[in-house]
């Protein structure tokens, strides 16, 4: 399934909200960020563990199943891979 990205309500006075003026990515569902969120979404709440595999670009959720080894493209490993390629 996919994301389901969190929407700031907004209405908060305080500046430099990270979704309304950061532009945070946040999924509302699996409760990963930004630089974490897998390719798909499992549609639970990831464990912690496996949120810093995915971050460490050693874990996906792709086609409905978990994937060791790959790397999400939300990984910032994913990125400095292809800058070596
Ligand atoms: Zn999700
Ligand atoms: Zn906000």
């Amino acid at each position: 399934m996919e994301h389901t990205r969190v929407v700031c309500k907004g209405g908060h006075e305080y500046p430099g909200c990270m979704f309304c003026d950061g532009g945070l990515y946040a999924c509302s569902i699996c409760g990963t960020m930004e630089g974490a969120v897998p390719s798909e979404c499992p549609g639970y709440i990831i464990p912690l563990g496996k949120v810093q595999a995915i971050y460490a670009g050693e874990l996906d959720y792709k086609d409905g199943k978990w994937i060791e080894g790959a790397c999400s493209p939300a990984s910032p490993k994913y990125n400095s891979q292809r800058q070596v390629s």
